[in-house]
């Protein structure tokens, strides 16, 4: 039957995630959680299994391989033939730091102890370098892998009498953190934009990256493909929302939270993060679509 709600998390092995997976499956909903390391992964879904969570189940995934997603969409239309909530939460940095490598976790807490948020960001921002390579692994992960897990799942979640996909966004995506009018424009125009646009937009800022013209055409500098990436995941959603009003297609950021990408410099916990991605996974029906949510609230883009 139809009765039972299923979910599938990208890159749940670990931090905000992992924590998504525990928190939709304490709701009583099937997860599927997905990790591209097989051990990493299933050793995930081993610990919450002990935790008492028994409706969780492993796939391995890794984003960026499209045969694998093909896996994917193939194993969950055989074995639920729908699927209620995608969360695409899977997604990569792009940045090395400059006195790498140190423990994190044990250096985190020294290293960033009396400093507040911006502060913590400015610091990041201070000792790290983006690569080109790196730039467009982030743009390939964060924006196109996640598009593409969409499309391979959108069947599944048209199966679905209230099929959701939550996107795991960001602050950092935001249009206010371009300095260039004419671009910030064209990622707004909802109704014009396409997804060839897209692509021309990050074609665009990749070969500004290349000539170190980042901050002279107004990209947001600091963790720039980051910050394009996300805002290019924003605009899609907005996209996808407009031409499948069938779905609930929205943006979670979940604060400012320790974990591995932040270097564990977050002020927030997984927990705390994820329960503001899982709140937007689970709005009654009916809800808003095409929509930013900052900590569980609703924001402009
Ligand atoms: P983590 O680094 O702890 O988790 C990232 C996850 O993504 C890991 O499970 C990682 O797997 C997985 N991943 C990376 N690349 C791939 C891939 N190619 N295929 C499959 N999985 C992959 O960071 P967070 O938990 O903080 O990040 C989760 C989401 O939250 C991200 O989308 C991030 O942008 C977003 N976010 C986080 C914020 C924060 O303050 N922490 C703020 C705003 C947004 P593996 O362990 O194998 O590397």
């Amino acid at each position: 039957g139809n009765e039972y709600r299923i979910a599938v998390v990208t890159g749940g092995n670990k931090g905000i995630g992992l924590e998504v997976c525990r928190q939709l499956a304490a709701n009583g909903i099937i997860v599927v959680l997905t990790a591209r390391d097989e051990k990493r992964g299933s050793e995930a879904v081993e610990k919450l299994q002990k935790a008492g969570l028994s409706e969780i189940i492993f796939y391995q995934l890794d984003v960026t391989d499209a045969p694998n997603i093909g896996r994917l969409a193939d194993f969950m239309k055989a074995r639920f033939g729908k699927l209620d909530i995608l969360v695409n939460n899977a997604a990569v940095i792009g940045v090395e730091y400059v006195h790498d490598p140190v423990d994190v976790s044990v250096t985190s807490d020294k290293e960033f102890s009396g400093m507040d948020a911006s502060q913590r960001l400015e610091w990041m921002c201070k000792n790290s370098r983006e690569t080109y390579d790196a730039a467009k692994e982030v743009l390939q992960t964060n924006y196109y892998s996640a598009k593409n897990v969409i499309k391979a799942l959108l069947p599944l979640l048209q199966a679905s009498p209230d099929g959701r996909i939550v996107n795991v966004s960001s602050m950092w995506g935001l249009l206010r953190l371009f300095n260039n009018e004419e671009l910030k424009q064209e990622l707004n125009d909802v109704e014009n934009l396409t997804e060839e646009r897209l692509d021309e937009v990050l074609a665009r800022f990749l070969k500004d990256f290349e000539v170190g013209a980042v901050e002279s055409q107004g990209w947001p500098v600091g963790f720039s493909a980051y910050k394009v990436a996300t805002a290019a995941m924003n605009a899609y959603s907005r996209i996808l929302a407009r031409r499948h009003p069938e779905l609930r297609v929205n943006c979670a950021h979940p604060g400012f939270v320790k974990t591995d990408i932040t270097r564990n410099s977050g002020l927030l916990s997984p927990a705390e993060g994820a329960g503001y991605v899982t709140k937007v996974a689970l709005l009654p029906a009916g809800g808003p679509t095409g929509v930013y949510f900052t900590l569980g609230a609703e924001a402009s883009f």
